[in-house]
């Protein structure tokens, strides 16, 4: 008899714990092969005072099994909590977010019978680092963090999941006409990457038009890969359109641990009535009995799936109104069904190449060696409030020069990122928040006509210029070339 192999299970919160049992019940009478460990985690944890939401004993089963079979959480609102999905994604490195919504056309009402898309969502970096802090009585800022490697390592994975699946377009929606330089990268990676797949076809969209499309023509996707808060937002708008938000299973993979889930949350608005629809989460634990490499418990599983959707039976979130059935009467349709495979829709096919469709690829990505990088100035942020920018322009002007000399000079003012010194408009509307440029006029190492090059002793000597006149700097980016490549934006209309 094939050993069990254990995994770490949380029954989570609102829906969780009635989804759970019933994914759970079929697995076992599917025959799958698991041991599952229950951890706690969440609301409860959250309450007692653990603003992680996990406790130590619950980190140990998840790195001593390395799968999590975990039903959706409630991140109590309020600053003190940190949402418990990103930091178990984060933490455990699940890079890749994979999120597949079908249409189940005719049995499950949906506009869109043909759509078939898969969303590869980066799952560590962007907005979601989670790095947030208010600057001053009126601007608070969240930091947008985008790697080379976080981009290398989910492009490849979304072409990779491509080839092993059969697939054969990816996509990639990022923001770059406005954020050049992190939407930029991912986009300039996709473009590297996408030449080393020929068979592949490859495009790119803006994800504003990207995300219309998807809900006006998602027939027209097929893997899309996107960053972080992108693929957060559309893999539910596809997930919806399939017909229900409810039945959208996850894996989030990484190089050690991968976590499986429904893409839906924690649903407190029918928490507890035992209506709730546990096909994300069955359809998340099918990916994970892959994953384990039961390929053929989760071919039974999911064509049982399939096969109660086409014999109609419907929780509430799809059945037209007084035809749906309950959680467990779902559950118990499934079972009955096990062995049977549908006839109308597509059945599975789960074999052992699949599996490694959902291990990490080799190479994860290409270290590079480091760019030659040169301090040529620096952005300082200043609080300050009823100041024109004129003023604060004369004001920092003399101070860049004294009482210390620091090489440095003004070059430019903005407020929430737009110019306006020098020559700004009466028009723009300015907040306590400026974002002041010093740029280098110390000629480079070697002689003049080189780039001018800033120093970290020049800028320390222009901050404390700034300091002895009173003025409050929230915080400064320093400015850098790499490889004579400008590490930083322009201001608008600068
Ligand atoms: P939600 O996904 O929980 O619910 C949105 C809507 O979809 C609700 O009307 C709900 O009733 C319905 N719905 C969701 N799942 C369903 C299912 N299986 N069957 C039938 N109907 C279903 O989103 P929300 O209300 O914005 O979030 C509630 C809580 O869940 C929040 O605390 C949020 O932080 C958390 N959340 C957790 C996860 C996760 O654990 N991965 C993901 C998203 C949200």
């Amino acid at each position: 008899m094939q050993q069990k192999t254990p995994i770490t299970v949380a029954y989570g919160d609102g829906i969780g714990p009635e989804i759970m049992q019933a994914t759970l019940q079929i697995l076992e009478a599917a025959g799958a092969q698991i041991a599952p460990e229950v951890i706690e985690i969440g609301e409860k944890i959250y309450l007692a005072g653990n603003t992680a939401g996990i406790a130590p004993t619950a980190w140990a089963s998840l790195r001593r099994t390395k799968v999590f079979l975990k039903a959706p959480i409630t991140t109590p609102s309020g600053s003190g909590y940190k949402s418990l999905n990103v930091t178990v994604r984060k933490t455990l490195g699940l890079y890749a977010n994979v999120r597949p919504c079908a249409a189940y056309h005719p049995f499950v009402p949906t506009l869109h019978p043909k759509m078939d898309v898969v969303i590869v969502r980066e799952n560590e970096e962007d907005l979601y680092a989670g790095i947030e802090h208010r600057q001053t009585d009126e601007v608070f800022q969240c930091l947008k963090l985008i790697t080379r490697p976080g981009c290398e390592k989910i492009v490849r994975y979304a072409f990779d999941y491509a080839v092993q699946h059969g697939r054969s377009k990816v996509t990639c929606m990022t923001k770059d006409n406005i954020m050049k330089m992190t939407d930029g990268l991912f986009h300039k990676v996709f473009d590297e990457i996408s030449a080393q797949y020929p068979n592949i076809k490859a495009d790119h969209m803006i994800i504003d038009i990207g995300a219309a499309r998807l809900a006006s023509r998602p027939e027209a996707f097929d893997v899309i890969v996107t960053p972080n808060l992108y693929g957060d937002i559309i893999s539910d708008i596809a997930a919806e359109l399939t017909g229900s938000v409810g039945l959208g299973g996850s894996a989030n993979i990484g190089e050690h641990v991968a976590m499986f889930e429904a893409i839906h949350g924690s649903a407190p608005d029918i928490a507890g009535q035992g209506i709730a629809n546990p096909s994300g989460l069955l359809l998340g634990a099918v990916m994970m009995l892959v994953h384990i490499g039961q390929h053929a418990v989760a071919q039974r599983v999911h064509n049982a799936w399939l096969a109660t959707i086409e014999a109609g039976v419907l929780t509430s979130d799809l059945a037209a109104a007084g035809q749906a059935v309950g959680t467990q009467a779902f559950a118990q349709a499934v079972i009955a069904r096990l062995g049977q495979s549908p006839t109308k829709l597509l059945a599975v096919q789960y074999t052992a190449s699949a599996q490694q469709t959902t291990q990490t690829p080799k190479p994860l990505y290409t270290p590079r060696p480091p760019a030659q990088k040169a301090l040529v100035g620096v952005d300082v942020f200043v609080h300050t409030h009823g100041e024109s920018a004129e003023y604060l322009a004369g004001r920092l002007q003399t101070l860049a020069g004294q009482p210390r000399d620091t090489g440095l000079k003004l070059q430019m003012i903005t407020n929430r990122g737009v110019k306006v010194w020098p020559g700004g408009f009466p028009e723009t509307f300015c907040t306590d928040h400026w974002r002041c440029r010093f740029m280098s006029q110390t000629p480079g190492p070697s002689g003049p006509g080189q780039p001018p090059q800033a120093s970290h002793s020049g800028i320390i000597g222009l901050l404390e210029n700034l300091h002895d006149d009173g003025v409050d700097f929230i915080k400064i980016e320093n400015l850098c070339t790499f490889d004579g490549e400008p590490g930083f934006a322009l201001g608008q209309g600068q």
